[in-house]
């Protein structure tokens, strides 16, 4: 059985890591445009830089770990005759810690770096300050977080579209349905023939679309979804 996984930010969120879009419609007391927008970038790296050097140090602070539905999605692609495709919209690794390999990462990882300069991405544990040396190349000044910003293409696109038409399965936790292209998976699934599901604490912008849907939060949800499957084998 081939499952593919989408997550996004409401998965991490009972781990402490902050949702995209809080009630104030604004992304840690920012607004969107301010700091995840190239643009953004070339007007002001220096507010760019610290506001990813937050979101890194927050991480690594030993105050995040993986929650149960993080741990669960990695046993389950343990179970023998289960191939699981884990995408996610985080930046965060909170789905390594939690013991996944191979997870795409389509919209970036905050540990790590890329160079506008040689291309190469490094890993990262340190603040990026814009006079930082790009450990390929030697430049200074090139580096950037690896992560997609809006307008920017995310990665692993066929990679993920193929996957989507040839599962069985298509999960989507934790997401709003509102950031394209990964808002557009459902409809591929389903028009593939595909079984889709939703588990979110709330109604999204697609959970229309969907064949079936849990509602509630991903720690207790996921580990419900999983035990169900593997049960049910
Ligand atoms: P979003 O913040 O726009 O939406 C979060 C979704 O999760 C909502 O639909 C909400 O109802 C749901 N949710 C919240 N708490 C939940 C819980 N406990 N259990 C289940 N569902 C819950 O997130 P998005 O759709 O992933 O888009 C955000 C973008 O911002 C992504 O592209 C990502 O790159 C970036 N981002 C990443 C992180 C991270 O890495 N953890 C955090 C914030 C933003
Ligand atoms: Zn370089």
């Amino acid at each position: 059985m081939k499952i593919v996984i989408l997550t996004g930010a409401g998965i991490s969120a009972e781990s402490g890591v902050p949702t995209f879009r809080g009630p104030d419609g604004l992304w840690e007391g920012h607004r969107v445009e301010d700091v995840a927008t190239p643009e953004a970038f070339r007007r002001d790296p220096v507010l760019v830089q610290r506001f990813y050097n937050m979101r890194r140090r927050f991480l690594l602070s030993g105050a995040v770990h993986p929650n149960p539905a993080h741990l669960e999605l990695a046993r389950l692609a343990l179970q023998p005759g289960i191939e699981v495709t884990l995408v996610t919209q985080n930046i965060d690794d909170l789905h390594e810690r939690a013991g996944s390999a191979g997870v795409l990462h389509m919209h970036g990882e905050l540990l790590k770096a890329r160079c506008e300069g040689c291309g190469e991405t490094s890993g990262i544990r340190e603040d990026l300050e814009p006079a930082t040396i790009c450990p390929e190349c030697g430049e200074a000044g090139r580096l950037r977080p690896d992560v997609v910003w809006f307008g920017e293409m995310p990665y692993f696109l066929e990679e993920i579209g193929r996957a989507v038409e040839a599962a069985d399965w298509f999960v989507s936790i934790g997401t709003s349905g509102l950031v394209y292209p990964a808002a557009g998976y459902v409809s591929v699934a389903r028009d593939a023939g595909v079984r889709t599901l939703e588990i979110n604490l709330d109604e999204s912008a697609t959970s229309g679309i969907f064949d079936d849907s849990l509602r509630g939060p991903a720690g207790e949800q996921v580990p419900r979804w999983v035990a169900g499957i593997i049960a049910a084998r």
